[in-house]
């Protein structure tokens, strides 16, 4: 086979991805087009892997054999070497032998930090001990170049990594750093983006579909939302004139709203945080000014409506508004396609880099598609959209006293307002979740994330609010008291949930993860719940251990997976959140149509299709640790259902 040199079905050695490991994997299959290999672990995760990362199996037991002849006093200088604080101006004299050794010295520490981390994080948070193999077995299936053990600097390292380091450490940081550097260096001569072989959504019929099913689907809602009997029964009202569908001034208030919302990206206010590491090893920055870019906003608005100026225009043209949006997505994602096809390969998404023209122009060729460091995913996914829907719903209300002579909105319009707006708010609030989300990190910017960013978002979400300017509901107090109840439930799993994993994931060591950051109320509804569950359906779980310290499974990348608090739970317990507040978001259109509970059915798919989505991710990332996780905790969002 010409210009490969591992053939299908070898096993061969293969080094694991950011490290210096080597583990005993098997090629599956070989990308022309690429170059790359996919190769399986022996814990069933499969990776696309360069062939200098590929070693036969002969080559590396005559390095085994080598390394372990070295003698023990030789491992005792080296360590010593490596701790002295004079070790740089040291370097400058080395022998070319020396210096070979100081390489090999610098792979070392590398594979040291992740033996470290695991190490460290087992002491902190008494940690599952059902490892998956490739953790447990270092020794066997996995050969490490040089073992030796520097238990301070180790220490330091994984400080360093996850910013546990005392301040007053400081002198000793530009050490550590430079042999941080040295880590990310070696992690940007990593692979290009492999292509994506495994179409979602239908593959290439199912997103042609897409691109025009979405767009009918916003403008159906929008028109039976308007009719008196909103009946999704009902025949299709006729489609009103082209022409009344588009106004001029309207999708110049649109550009203004967008532009304004990119000035405010723009400002210097706000910290600046790293994302997670790209393919390359390179980390994109992003500045955290959501929250600011929404007071701003809700500024300008506050001007706007002191001066008058009538924010129901809006609502006597949301259509039109929603056309101009759309146009403008179409238009945006068809510059995203072309830009992407100069983007070098290593910047693709990989997930939208099929080769297949409409399936990467829906699901988005680039990545971080950027215009210097205007990063236009980052700005997309909770800008003009998001904070749009509240701005939406706002003229709504208006709307609603306006048209109904009313001099305070309904109890139905306050309750969707309310939770709807805390929902955006702790969205920006926590802005730098984003960055972990797989919109950021595996969905390229294309056409699905423009339109649901620009037009799903704004124009869908607010579909409550529509509906009950035109079919006015009321409820009681009682009933308000319940539904509001139910949604602090919702937001509470949800939240909690989510700090939960991201406090876990930048700090794994963090002592407040453990019990005390579980409220009593938290504990007392697991408790009822999981006690009436265990009662009803006789099923066995162990709820005291949801309050114990958080435990996890460590797996073969460094992270771990937690498997008590939320995360025990459910596989999915944000989600589970998200949905009940979707509910509560409804119950105050009433049950005369199924109309406003659009958003509730739409979303259960949503998440449910996204959950099998990121399932399957996570199997190829984490392998029999996943599957560990999965035997733990069997119930993927809704507890003893599904
Ligand atoms: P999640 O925040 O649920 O993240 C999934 C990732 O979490 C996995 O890929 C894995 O990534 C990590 N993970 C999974 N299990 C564990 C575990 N046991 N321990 C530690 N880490 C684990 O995914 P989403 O990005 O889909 O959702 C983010 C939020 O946004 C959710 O609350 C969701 O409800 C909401 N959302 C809202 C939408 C809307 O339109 N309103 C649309 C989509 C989402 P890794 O291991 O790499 O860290």
């Amino acid at each position: 086979m010409p210009g490969r040199k591992f053939a299908d079905g070898e096993v061969v050695m293969g080094r694991w991805p950011g490290s210096v490991l080597y583990y005993e994997v098997q090629v599956a299959s070989y990308d022309d087009a690429s170059h790359l290999y996919t190769v399986k672990y022996k814990d069933g995760t499969e990776l696309a892997l360069k062939e200098s990362d590929i070693r036969s199996l002969s080559s590396f037991r005559h390095r085994k054999s080598q390394s372990s002849s070295s003698s023990p006093s030789r491992r005792s200088s080296s360590r010593s070497r490596s701790r002295s604080p004079g070790r740089p101006a040291k370097g400058r004299r080395r022998s070319s032998s020396q210096s070979r050794e100081h390489k090999d010295d610098r792979k070392k520490t590398i594979q040291e930090t992740n033996v470290a981390l695991l190490k460290l994080s087992e002491n902190n948070t008494q940690s599952y001990n059902g490892e998956p193999d490739s953790t447990e077995r270092n020794d066997t299936s996995c050969i490490i170049l040089e073992q030796k053990s520097k238990p301070e600097l180790e220490i330091q390292r994984v400080l360093e990594q996850y910013s546990l380091r005392p301040r007053k450490e400081e002198k000793k940081k530009e050490e550590i750093y430079s042999e941080k550097k040295i880590f990310e260096t070696r992690k940007t001569i990593e692979k290009a983006t492999p292509k994506t072989k495994e179409l979602e959504f239908g593959g290439r019929i199912g997103t042609f579909v897409m691109i025009f099913f979405l767009p009918a689907t916003v403008f159906y809602l929008l028109l039976m939302c308007k009719q008196d009997d909103a009946s999704l029964l009902n025949f299709p009202p006729p489609l009103p004139a082209l022409e009344s569908l588009w106004e001029a001034r309207v999708f110049g208030v649109f550009l203004l709203w967008f532009f304004l919302q990119a000035l405010f990206y723009l400002l210097p206010i706000g910290k600046v945080v790293e994302g997670l590491p790209l393919s390359n090893g390179r980390k994109l920055q992003y500045r955290i000014n959501g929250f600011y870019a929404f007071l701003l906003t809700a500024a300008v608005i506050g001007t706007l409506l002191y001066f008058q100026f009538e924010l129901h225009y809006l609502y006597d043209h949301f259509m039109q508004f929603a056309v101009s949006a759309a146009v403008f997505s179409v238009a945006l994602s068809i510059y995203l396609y072309i830009r992407s096809l100069k983007a070098p390969e290593e910047e693709l998404a990989p997930g939208g880099n099929s080769g297949y023209f409409v399936y990467d122009f829906f699901t988005g060729h680039e990545l971080n598609p950027r215009i210097g460091s205007f990063d236009l995913k980052y700005f997309c996914e909770l800008r003009p959209g998001l904070i749009g829907w509240v701005v939406i719903n706002l003229a709504m209300l208006l709307a609603e006293m306006k048209i109904h002579n009313q001099s305070v909105p309904s109890l139905s319009m306050i309750l969707v307002n309310s939770f709807q707006l805390l929902y955006v708010v702790d969205a920006l609030w926590n802005e730098e979740a984003v960055l972990t989300t797989m919109d950021i990190t595996h969905d390229g910017f294309g056409f699905m994330l423009a339109f649901g960013d620009l037009v799903w978002v704004p124009f869908v979400y607010s579909l409550q609010a529509l509906y009950l300017v035109g079919h006015p509901t009321a409820i009681s107090w009682p009933v308000a008291a319940a539904i509001t109840t139910l949604n602090c439930i919702g937001y509470y799993i949800f939240r909690s949930a989510n700090s939960q994993k991201n406090n876990f994931r930048r700090n794994p060591a963090d002592p407040k993860l453990a019990c005390k950051c579980i409220s009593l109320f938290a504990q007392l509804l697991y408790s009822v719940s999981l006690c009436y569950l265990n009662t009803h359906f006789n099923c066995g779980t162990d709820y005291n251990t949801l309050f114990t310290d958080l435990k996890f499974i460590p797996t073969a990348t460094g992270k771990g997976l937690l498997v008590t608090g939320w995360w025990g739970f459910v596989r999915h317990p944000n989600y589970l959140g998200d949905i009940i507040m979707a509910l509560a978001w409804s119950l105050p259109c009433g049950f005369n149509h199924i109309l406003p509970y659009f958003y509730v059915i739409y979303f259960i798919c949503l998440l449910v299709h996204r959950e099998a989505r990121d399932e399957h991710h996570c199997k190829q990332k984490y392998g029999l640790a996943w599957e560990k996780y999965c035997q733990r905790v069997p119930y993927r969002i809704f507890p003893y259902i599904y």
